[in-house]
């Protein structure tokens, strides 16, 4: 087996099984990825939802900042869900918190405030079909701005909640907890 065709799943913290399993659904050789070494093997990355600010903490202290910026020069196809989203973003309001800053979207974490903490609703994103896509939002941020290299994939209440620049992929939501593989398909087809 070819190592180039490996997603890696970036496993510091969150949900990391539940992206591998879904990949692993659509047929594709998924591992955790915790080195340099490792993210410099991967033909493309997916980076959890969890809890930004320790997943950049330790992004920083394993030295895996650089690797991850240079796979997304390759080209390699990086997916960010939810604090992956934050994490990919240039901006995070009010935050000075490591991050990639790879992607020209300024975001507001927990932003759906704290009565709805944790909701789900159908998406209509029009890339994926016409059927709607059932989104899970958990302390879920929302884009507030993106720049012109960003294209809209879907929004909620006027926010952009999916994301894409070239190569890179924010989601607001949890589409490795629901069995809708469109995403993913989606993120997968991006890999040139
Ligand atoms: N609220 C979290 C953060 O700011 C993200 C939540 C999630 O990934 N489900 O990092």
């Amino acid at each position: 087996m070819s190592t180039e065709r490996v997603i890696g799943v970036l496993a510091l913290q969150g949900d990391v099984p539940e992206h591998l399993r879904t990949l692993q659904r659509l047929g594709i050789t998924a591992q955790p990825v915790r080195t340099a070494e490792e993210i410099a093997a991967c033909a493309g990355l997916v980076i959890p939802g969890g809890e930004s600010t320790t997943i950049g903490l330790l992004m920083e202290r394993f030295g895996l900042r650089e690797p991850m910026v240079d796979l997304a020069q390759r080209g390699a196809p990086i997916l960010g869900t939810c604090a992956g989203m934050i994490l990919l973003a240039k901006d995070i309001i009010g935050s000075d918190q490591p991050r990639l800053g790879l992607m020209d979207i300024s975001v507001r974490r927990n932003a759906f405030g704290r009565q709805v903490d944790s909701f789900e609703t159908d998406l209509e994103i029009p890339v994926l079909g016409p059927e709607p896509v059932r989104a899970v939002f958990i302390r879920a941020p929302y884009i507030e701005a993106v720049g012109p290299k960003v294209e809209a994939l879907a929004t909620f209440e006027g926010h952009p909640v999916f994301v894409r620049q070239g190569n890179l992929l924010a989601v607001a939501f949890h589409p490795e907890l629901t069995e809708d593989l469109r995403v993913h398909q989606y993120f997968l087809d991006l890999a040139p």
